[in-house]
């Protein structure tokens, strides 16, 4: 097949995980190509301020385009290897911590490094938060985390992005429709029906397209196994409650196995001070939270989530996760929110009480709905478990007055056989980040980005 042009490395996807390998490969004399099915940087954040941007492109704006799924994010650098990815699993702890640091300093010389990290305090709050989580049934884990906020985030992808420019060709808008290998070799990519021969393929599609990808790699016969798939609710009450836990650590980890199933449930993405936001899926609907550097509402916002994993002869996760926040779309337009009194006591809430309580919901679009007729009971119970927890190591946690936002579910892609250095079976044929099915956050993905840029580089001098 005759090639538009040639590349010696071409990379799907702009977020962290792509962004982290142009990063490491730029100015050392590469000819790289970098496809991005959303939008540029800069037409990104002015779209996402657009008032009169059409829906689907502000939709789509979420989690596609330069920075990836995080660009709007909260931007919280999890700087601990115990959450965040499975990395570990293809490195030792100790040459994982060694990424994180290097991916943080990373972040800090494009604008980060004045932002705090959370959890250095002293080992006294910690471990005194330790033992109220251990008598609460709780197993609290500390984290170092940086907190860059949304907005701060956006200017550091935006300086990456400025930095790459004439190093590296920057197809935004553009999707990469199918990946080409023949006998056993890279090809490269059809863009536009058309051949962008490459020597090294590094994909990161994220799990925005990871569906695309898995369809990718089994028309090429690579092995995929299932992952787990996180499902619960977003919790928002008054910030004061988790101060005691906020102010130390930022982000409290707590996991808990419930009584009724023995399920696994941990809390995630705790945003002090923050706001809820949809998270918009291929059209399908679920709830996150985030926080900014310098806008505060008054609420603290978390998720539970109970994580499943299926055994046989049922292997579609995503598919069971979907099916749910599908039922929530259904019955609530979106994002349905609940007063956890109302959830408890089996009646829907409606506009009148959810105005009554005591919390004001930072996204006042949910429609007050029942979660009981989306959630499974065992999810429910699970939840309800977790709230009676929480609320002896944060008191008032538990309170009637506290929000439930549904559903927010975590999908993660499939998992494909990769080598230490991230790469398939194919040879020059690089898997990274969330849509790799090895990564969950950032710093992870970040990381296999730059372990990918290194790994070319050695190859190549
Ligand atoms: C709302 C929200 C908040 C978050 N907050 C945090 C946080 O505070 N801290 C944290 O650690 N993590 C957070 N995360 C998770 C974090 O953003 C992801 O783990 C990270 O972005 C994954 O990086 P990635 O590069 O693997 O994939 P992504 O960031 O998903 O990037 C993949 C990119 O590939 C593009 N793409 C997909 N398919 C194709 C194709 N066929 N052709 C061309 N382009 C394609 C997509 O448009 C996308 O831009 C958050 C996620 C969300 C959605």
């Amino acid at each position: 097949m005759k090639a538009v042009k040639t590349y010696d490395v071409i990379i799907i996807g702009a977020g962290p995980a792509g962004i982290f390998t142009a990063l490491e490969l730029a100015d050392k004399g590469f000819h790289i190509l970098m496809i991005e099915k959303g939008q540029d940087i800069r037409e990104r954040i002015a779209t996402s301020r657009n008032p009169h941007a059409l829906v689907k492109d502000k939709v789509r704006n979420v989690v596609c385009g330069w920075g990836g799924a995080g660009a709007f994010s909260d931007g919280k650098l999890t700087l601990t290897t115990e959450f965040g990815g499975n990395l570990d699993d293809y490195m030792s702890k100790a040459d994982l911590a060694d990424k994180t640091q290097y991916v943080d300093s990373v972040y800090c010389k494009f604008g980060g490094a004045d932002r705090k990290v959370y959890g250095d305090e002293s080992r006294d709050s910690i471990h005194q938060l330790q033992r109220k989580a251990a008598a609460a049934d709780l197993r609290f884990i500390p984290a170092r985390i940086r907190h860059l906020g949304t907005d701060v985030n956006a200017q550091i992808l935006t300086n990456m992005r400025d930095f790459l420019e004439g190093k590296v060709d920057i197809m935004a808008d553009t999707m990469a429709e199918h990946i080409v290998i023949e006998d056993n070799t890279v090809q490269g990519v059809m863009i536009h029906g058309q051949l962008y021969r490459c020597h090294y393929l590094v994909s990161a599609p994220g799990r925005e397209g990871s569906e695309w990808f898995v369809q990718e790699v089994e028309k090429l016969g690579l092995q995929l196994t299932s992952n787990a798939v996180d499902i619960g609710v977003r919790v928002e009450m008054p910030a004061e409650i988790l101060e005691t836990i906020t102010d130390v650590v930022y982000e409290s980890k707590l996991i808990y196995f419930s009584k009724s199933f023995d399920d696994r449930i941990r809390t995630f993405c705790m945003n002090p001070y923050g706001f809820v936001v949809e998270e918009n899926n291929d059209s399908l609907l679920t709830v996150n939270g985030h926080s900014y550097a310098h806008k505060r509402s008054e609420n603290t916002n978390f998720a539970i989530l109970v994580s499943k994993k299926f055994t046989q002869p049922f292997h579609e996760p995503i598919k069971y996760g979907k099916y749910i926040a599908n039922l929530a779309n259904i019955l609530g337009g979106g994002i349905i929110v609940q007063r956890l009194g109302d959830f408890l006591d089996g009646r829907r809430s409606t506009p009148e009480r959810i105005k009554r309580g005591l919390v004001r919901p930072t996204f006042p679009e949910a429609t007050p709905g029942d979660l009981s007729l989306v959630l499974p009971y065992r999810h429910m119970m699970d939840i309800k478990e977790m709230l009676e927890a929480l609320d002896k190591i944060a008191p008032g946690a538990n309170s009637r007055h506290t929000l439930l936002y549904g559903v927010e579910v975590k999908f993660y892609s499939n998992r494909l056989e990769l080598s230490p250095h991230l790469e398939t079976k194919i040879p020059n044929f690089f898997a990274i980040g969330d849509g790799a099915g090895i990564t969950r956050g950032l710093v992870q993905s970040s990381a296999t980005g730059a372990i990918v840029g290194q790994e070319i580089l050695s190859r190549e001098s």
